[in-house]
């Protein structure tokens, strides 16, 4: 794919939060460039719960959900939490008549990008974000490195209008641009892959902040033919160790039984450095730059919930970020920050009542 040398909207990062936002900006008829790391369809550490939250953004901005992308169990029932040695099992359901598909996110994301590109997004793979070389109050110009489909690799330089930073929990953009802000990706967590079976309900997704066999959460849950093993994977020189007396901890408690490792994915784990902020008192976001047309969407802006609805928050966050950029280039009377930030006011409060309710339930267990 060739990359021109100027766009009106260049997009880092093919999550839920980049494909959503060059999906509105391209609908929008604005000239837009995605760019992605990984080749796609990349996994994703994810529980693969598409929310009510989620289903409504896609029926109001995409259309139907489509069915073809769930996987079994379909539809989960909920959520159940070991908290503490003795502590009984909270139960947190998902209300009867919601729905909670249950989707592969490598396929679900790799839709989305699908739409964004059906609607006139140019949308580049294998093609990382770098540097910024020049930022202005009008444009900023970045570095990428594009690996070919014969292996080679090139360095581009684009210029652009408008810069949305969607490169997730361990974002670039935001350690270049806020480099005082505290280091996330201190934590991270790791979901292996497995054909197999255990004694617990497949419709329910299960966290055990208690458990035997390790100080730190595990948890599990089923996707299409596979059960998940979930972790805290620090530090990395102790992880198989880790491996083997989680897996023993299930074989012994819930019956489970394994076939060969299928995959692993690895990621920022999010919860724990929320939890953290918020101890700090200063649960805030990364909204964007003051002096230059930039924006951070998703978890890029540490924007998610504490409800398993971080698809919605980025979504709903890339749209947003596209209707600023639209009402700022139609007026230019408040800032595009401003615009921005007034447009997700709500949003912000629901994510910020989502985290308050938790962090009064299971603060003190962090
Ligand atoms: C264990 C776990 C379970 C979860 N379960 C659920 C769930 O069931 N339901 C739910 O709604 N949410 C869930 N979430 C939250 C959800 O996964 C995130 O909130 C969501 O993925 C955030 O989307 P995003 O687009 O902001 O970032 P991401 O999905 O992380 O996407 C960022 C993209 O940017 C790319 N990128 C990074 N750096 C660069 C670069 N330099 N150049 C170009 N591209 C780059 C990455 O490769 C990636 O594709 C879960 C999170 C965790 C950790």
């Amino acid at each position: 794919m060739t990359i021109k040398e100027k766009y009106d909207a260049i997009v880092v990062g093919a999550g839920p939060a980049g494909a959503m936002c060059a999906f509105k900006l391209a609908k929008a008829g604005k000239e837009v460039l995605l760019v992605e790391r990984a080749k796609m369809p990349r996994n994703k550490v994810c529980t693969g719960m598409i929310a009510i939250d989620s289903i409504q953004i896609i029926e109001k901005e995409i259309g139907e959900f489509p069915k073809s992308l769930c996987v079994w169990p379909f539809n989960y029932k909920g959520f159940k939490y070991k908290m503490a040695k003795g502590a009984p099992v909270i139960n947190m359901g998902i209300p009867e008549d919601e729905i909670c598909y249950s989707v592969r996110r490598s396929e679900y994301d790799h839709w989305l990008t699908l739409e964004a590109s059906k609607k006139g997004a140019t949308v580049v793979d294998n093609c990382a974000f770098i540097s910024i070389q020049e930022k202005t109050k009008d444009s900023v110009t970045v570095r990428l490195l594009q690996t070919r489909y014969n292996g080679e690799k090139r360095f581009v330089t684009v210029k652009t209008d408008y810069l949305i930073a969607a490169d997730g929990m361990d974002s670039l953009l935001r350690k270049t641009l806020f480099p005082e802000r505290e280091e996330i990706t201190k934590c991270f967590c790791r979901q292996d892959y497995y054909l197999g079976d255990c004694d617990l309900d497949p419709e329910h997704y299960y966290y055990f902040r208690y458990n035997t066999a390790v100080e730190e959460p595990v948890w599990t849950f089923r996707k299409d033919d596979s059960i998940v093993i979930g972790y805290v994977a620090y530090p990395a020189n102790v992880l198989e160790e880790k491996r083997a007396k989680i897996l023993d901890y299930f074989v012994n408690t819930h019956g489970l039984s394994i076939g060969e490792l299928q995959f692993s994915e690895v990621c920022c784990e999010s919860t724990n450095f929320t939890v953290k902020k918020m101890k700090n008192g200063k649960l805030d976001f990364v909204f964007g730059c003051e002096d230059a047309p930039i924006l951070f969407v998703g978890e890029a802006g540490e924007m998610m919930d504490s409800m398993s609805a971080g698809i919605a928050v980025a979504m709903e966050s890339g749209c947003h970020a596209a209707e600023a950029i639209v009402a700022f280039g139609e007026k230019k009377e408040a800032s595009l920050i401003d615009t921005y930030k007034e447009i997700s006011k709500d949003m912000i409060d629901h994510i910020t009542g989502t985290w308050q309710a938790f962090y009064n339930r299971f603060g003190r267990f962090f």
